[in-house]
């Protein structure tokens, strides 16, 4: 059967497109794992922090702020802190002008967060604007939306080969053949090589490996009301997660598309950072992994129809942001595909155009 609408990945990004879509036709999602949220939206530290990240992503991540609210259970206080050294001075003032946190004093920081080393910090900021969201409801209910609508998502369907003929895109899974006049892209780390078998052009996107690790509460503490930690610089961060502590080396290492694992080394290291502005040591891992953060050559989402191609539409390199943004990079496709007016403005929309790269 003929589709409106034709999405490939069933990440955050293809299926929080497929719920906005369902308004405006019939949306079929096509995911080659034998579930959604395989990949990178499932091994994210699931923060809402809108003031994360370069400008564009910072007016999309804030724009998307009144979807989440408007959904009660997705959004739960969280708070953001970065330490820092006592040589990271510099380094500290542009965290905390880029977060926007007050500087507090080390003893302060230390009532909320009673691990931190008083003789390796020697900064500390604190801001209030940053969450938790519940990446799993958010998930659901996006595919909820989908099957509500009369839409599909097909799992164990990897898209192996795609035409255009007779103006329409024709893409060949093990789970059959599908067509639809518009194709979107939201392969996350896979969007170049599916670019290429459409014959679009690749816009030049490199997945970047972030590896994460569970330990056990520190010193058996309650965790549940600590703040998300940086390290200043973005050198490690840690997250209360279920009354245990995620922590990551904050690595960017690039790697080819793959199905990512963490590595001993990167993670020992990024251990080692966090170890040193804490007094309790790391024991032992409770698990590990790590997801790829998938990246424009400029850092900036890519959102919008190929301008080379007709019917083809890019939603991708939602890099590290990939939940804090989805509201509202959501809404900007079906604002496109729609052809009505723009809720985040024609200025952001031509910001994140894939027309930018020529
Ligand atoms: C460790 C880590 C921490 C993070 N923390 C945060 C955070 O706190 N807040 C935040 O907002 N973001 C965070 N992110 C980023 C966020 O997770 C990503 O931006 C987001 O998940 C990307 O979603 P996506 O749908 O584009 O990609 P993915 O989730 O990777 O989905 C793409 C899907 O496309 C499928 N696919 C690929 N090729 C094909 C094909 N040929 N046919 C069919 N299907 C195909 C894949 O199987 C995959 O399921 C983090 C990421 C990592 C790794």
């Amino acid at each position: 059967m003929t589709q409106d609408f034709i999405i490939i990945g069933a990440g955050i990004a293809g299926l929080s497109a497929a719920s906005a879509l369902s308004d405006l036709g019939r949306v079929l999602v096509l995911e080659a794992e034998s579930h959604p949220a395989h990949h990178a939206s499932g091994r994210s530290a699931a923060l809402y922090e809108p003031r994360y990240g370069l400008p564009p992503v910072v007016e999309l991540s804030l724009a998307s702020g009144p979807a989440f609210r408007a959904q009660p259970g997705i959004l739960s206080d969280r708070g953001l802190m970065i330490v820092a050294g006592a040589d990271q001075r510099a380094a500290f003032e542009r965290d905390l002008a880029g977060f926007q946190l007050e500087e507090i004093t080390t003893e302060t920081a230390r009532a909320v967060v009673p691990i931190l080393n008083p003789e390796s910090v020697a900064f500390a900021g604190l801001a209030d604007h940053a969450w938790d969201i519940d990446t799993d409801l958010l998930i659901q209910t996006h595919i909820r939306r989908l099957r509500a609508a009369g839409g599909q998502l097909m799992t164990g369907a990897r898209v192996g080969a795609i035409r255009h003929a007779g103006g329409l895109w024709r893409v060949t899974t093990p789970q059959g053949d599908h067509a639809a006049p518009v194709l979107i892209n939201a392969a996350g780390a896979w969007v170049d090589a599916v670019a290429a078998l459409a014959g679009v052009a690749p816009l030049g996107f490199t997945p970047l490996r972030r590896s994460m690790a569970r330990i056990p509460a520190p010193g058996g503490l309650d965790v549940a009301r600590w703040p998300m930690i940086f390290g200043c610089g973005e050198s490690w961060y840690a997250k209360p997660d279920a009354g245990a502590l995620i922590v990551s080396p904050a690595e960017e290492d690039p790697l080819p598309p793959q199905d990512a694992w963490a590595d001993d080394m990167v993670l020992a290291e990024g251990l080692a950072r966090y170890e040193a502005m804490v007094t309790e040591p790391v024991k032992r891992l409770v698990a590990n992994w790590a997801g790829l953060r998938t990246f424009a050559p400029d850092r900036v989402p890519v959102i919008g129809p190929d301008p080379h191609v007709p019917g083809f539409f890019w939603l991708a390199g939602q890099g590290g942001y990939g939940f804090q943004t989805s509201p509202a990079a959501a809404g900007l496709v079906a604002d496109l595909l729609a052809g009505r007016s723009l809720a985040i403005g024609a200025d952001l929309a031509a910001r994140l155009s894939p027309a930018r790269f020529g």
